[in-house]
């Protein structure tokens, strides 16, 4: 097991990864640009590096800072959390070459599901149903358009090294395809460095349901059932349960298992995400994540487990303790994102925590490194909590959110728990009645 772990991040997920190293008696180290120097994983970890100046790409992506750090600290492992360098080939590579672990998957696999187009094939040798598309990068209108009429209008075209929900154009028809074509590919060349775009079949109106899995790299694998995450702003998650409403126990074990072997086969190692789009029954996969995720706390609320220990475990060789008949699913878990944001205009809040009441009590979880006094800065994603609410059924679990979201007082900066306040009382929510588009339908007309 490791002695000391740096971890290359910040936020609720710098602290989520600190509480996990503390309880297996692992020390921590925090790097933070001169930005977070008051921040909160800053003060809780055993030991701190500056390592940079406010802008991420100085500090937090500052890739020989970081190893820097390491080499001073005497770290023998790396966390990289979400964002950042958490799906960086490259930094992998270059931890790897100073013998410190990377806490995540070879970088091989990184690299293969970094690139969707690479990902998709992988997931197709593997058995895995992919939404269908063109089967590798298109750049010619016409070629693009003798496979749009082949899977069908609309299609939507997305960038190959795309993330974040950036790159992505919808061609309704035919006249709407050569602009789609030519306005995606420009975009995913100043956005990722890569103008290298694909064709996929755009659904209609599909739920975003994916799988969690964990696995040791030498071929034992469990999935961790699913988590929906279909209300979404702009193609980013908002708010994440489990179950999902759409699924009953027999579609999530034979989704879960075909997953589960896809990943043992690969030889995948740590924890990881398989995201699907369903509809009508059916699944399509459209890309992995190689990480942790934001949402992996709805996992841990219905299968008991400890993500990062496991992840952190698997990391440093241990072999998976579990088998599938020992995961068990247990009631019903919603993450909602709490964002420093105008909860009308989605405008970031920066600014001074003015004062700071989380809720409490049975079932509730806060992962959030705020408090009072602090100055969110304004040079960082604006999520600053999540608010992870358990209960015995969805009915409870949503009982219990709305208390929650009466309790919590974060005042000073503008947030979006008034938003959440909203949906929790609407009934295509309560009905789990609700797709990818839903949220964007509902705030265009609210
Ligand atoms: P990114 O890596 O940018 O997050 P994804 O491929 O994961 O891109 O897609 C993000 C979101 O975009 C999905 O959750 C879904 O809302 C939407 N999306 C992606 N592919 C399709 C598709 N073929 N049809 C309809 N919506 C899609």
């Amino acid at each position: 097991m490791f002695d000391k772990v740096l971890i290359a991040n910040r936020g609720e997920i710098a602290l989520r990864i600190q509480r996990a190293c503390r309880e297996m008696g692992i020390a921590t180290v925090a790097i933070h640009s001169t930005a977070d120097e008051n921040a909160m994983h800053v003060r809780l970890a055993d030991e701190s590096v500056c390592i940079g100046p406010p802008p991420a790409s100085l500090s937090y992506l500052n890739i020989p800072a970081i190893i820097t750090a390491c080499e001073i600290t005497g770290a023998d492992a790396v966390h990289p959390g979400y964002g950042f360098l958490s799906e960086n080939d490259s930094f992998a590579d270059i931890l790897l070459e100073h013998k410190i672990t990377f806490i995540g998957p070879e970088p091989e696999h990184i690299r293969i599901m970094g690139d969707k187009i690479q990902a998709k094939r992988t997931a197709i040798d593997l058995g895995i149903p992919v939404v269908p598309g063109s089967e590798g990068g298109v750049e010619d209108p016409v070629e693009a358009l003798r496979i749009a009429k082949d899977i069908g209008f609309p299609v939507l075209i997305k960038a190959a090294s795309g993330g974040g929900g950036r790159g992505m154009k919808v061609a309704r028809d035919e006249s709407e395809l050569a602009e789609a074509l030519s306005t995606a590919s420009t975009e995913a060349k100043s956005a990722f460095g890569d103008g290298t775009v694909y064709l996929e079949k755009y659904l209609d109106k599909p739920r975003h349901i994916e799988i969690q899995v964990l696995s040791d790299g030498n071929g034992n694998a469990v999935h961790l059932g699913e988590r929906d995450c279909s209300l979404q702003r702009r193609h980013q998650k908002v708010w994440e349960e489990a179950f999902s409403p759409a699924l009953n126990a027999v579609q999530r074990e034979e989704i879960g298992s075909i997953v589960a072997n896809a990943i043992a086969e690969m030889g995948y190692s740590g924890v990881g995400t398989v995201e699907f789009l369903y509809e009508n029954g059916e699944f399509y996969f459209i890309e992995m994540n190689t990480r942790l995720q934001v949402e992996h706390p709805v996992t841990e609320a219905i299968t008991g487990l400890d993500l990062v220990q496991e992840q952190i475990r698997v990391a440093s060789g241990a072999r998976l303790t579990q088998k599938q008949s020992d995961i068990t699913f247990e009631g019903h878990a919603i993450e909602c994102r709490i964002n420093a944001e105008n909860a009308r205009t989605f405008v970031p809040s920066p600014g001074r925590i003015t004062a700071l009441h989380p809720p409490g009590g049975l079932g509730v979880r806060v992962d959030s490194a705020i408090y009072q006094g602090y100055s969110i800065p304004p040079y960082y994603d604006s999520l600053i909590g999540k608010l992870i609410v358990y209960g015995k059924n969805r009915t409870e679990c949503l009982m219990r959110l709305r208390r929650t979201l009466g309790e919590y007082v974060i005042e000073g900066v503008d947030t979006t728990i008034p938003l959440f306040q909203d949906l929790v009382g609407h009934p295509d929510i309560l009905n789990g009645d609700y797709d990818i588009h839903w949220l964007e339908n509902y705030l265009a007309a609210h």
